[in-house]
């Protein structure tokens, strides 16, 4: 039987746009059962209770905007693409590495020979180094760091940062939403028949709940991977390559790795922007040529 898994991998770009649904959705249910059900109501009881009231709904709000501020430039802006006849500076620049790669990291296509690299077979084209081809997107992304379904969009050299920013703030929110809603938690178990809400709304903070801790656990788990990846300047599809590398060749040390992808301006790396300075003195921002360390050497 002939399978063509480029046809199942497009089928992909279709289940991303429910995902965008599915991040609505629990927003809107967290922001009901946060602030319209639990906090709001409390802010007119005076004293205490009104600060922190007011305190949890701002920086509630504060986070929903970063949030969505990065969701939003992470899907919008392009991972980057291969320029039409790009072709590789000089030989050596030739880039060692597997052909084809999903977020699965599935092999769909693996070069026959040598030859093959440096050139994709799919877009007839030149790939310049750490750029690889995307079955979902079915073309070259550069510095392709994974095919994301709930950004519908692939993460590249020109949106990891928005990428970054977009797992911190929900992250930072889930865990608010967490803390903030476990004293209904325990409410509930306490005292299901209360009178102060209603049965609905009691089942509707329990379920907000358990869909926070869980995102927050598994955003914690990606947030460590991404931090030990960006502090040694590799992408989730390199691990594989850089196995074995005595010293991986990209590896600038922490702060200039940092740098490649927030930029040098402290007072942006926490908003989903680059300084017109860093787009046109970091190469890497573009994702088409990358200093090594053998560079910083010489
Ligand atoms: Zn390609
Ligand atoms: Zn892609």
């Amino acid at each position: 039987m002939d399978l063509n898994f480029f046809k199942f991998c497009s089928g992909l770009k279709f289940l991303g746009y429910l995902m965008i649904l599915l991040v609505a959705a629990i927003t809107a249910v967290s922001y009901y059962a946060v602030v319209l059900l639990t906090w709001a109501p409390r802010i007119s009881h005076g004293g205490f209770t009104s600060f922190l009231s007011f305190l949890i709904i701002v920086l509630f709000h504060l986070l929903l905007v970063m949030l969505t501020w990065s969701y939003i430039m992470v899907v919008i802006n392009d991972p980057g693409s291969v320029p039409e006849n790009w072709k590789p500076p000089s030989q050596e620049n030739l880039e060692a590495g597997p052909d084809d790669n999903t977020s699965a990291s599935t092999s769909v296509d693996v070069p026959e020979n040598r030859q093959a690299l440096g050139y994709c077979r799919h877009c007839r084209n030149g790939k310049p180094p750490r750029c690889h081809h995307c079955s979902v997107c079915q073309r070259c992304v550069l510095k392709m760091d994974h095919h994301c379904v709930w950004v519908v969009n692939c993460v590249g050299a020109r949106n990891y940062k928005f990428f970054l920013l977009f797992l911190l703030y929900t992250f930072l929110e889930t865990t608010l939403d967490v803390i903030v809603l476990l004293p209904s938690f325990m409410k509930f178990f306490k005292e299901a028949t209360g009178h102060t809400n209603s049965a609905s709304d009691l089942a509707l903070t329990f379920l907000t709940f358990v869909l926070n801790v869980a995102f927050a656990l598994s955003l914690l788990f990606f947030i460590i991977m991404h931090a030990s990846l960006l502090s040694s300047n590799t992408t989730s599809i390199e691990v594989y390559e850089k196995k074995g590398v005595v010293r991986w060749k990209y590896d600038l040390g922490r702060k200039k790795n940092f740098e490649q992808v927030f930029g040098t301006r402290k007072a942006l790396w926490l908003l989903p922007l680059f300084a017109k300075e860093d787009l046109e003195n970091i190469p890497a921002l573009h994702g088409l040529d990358f200093p090594t360390c053998s560079d910083d050497e010489s």
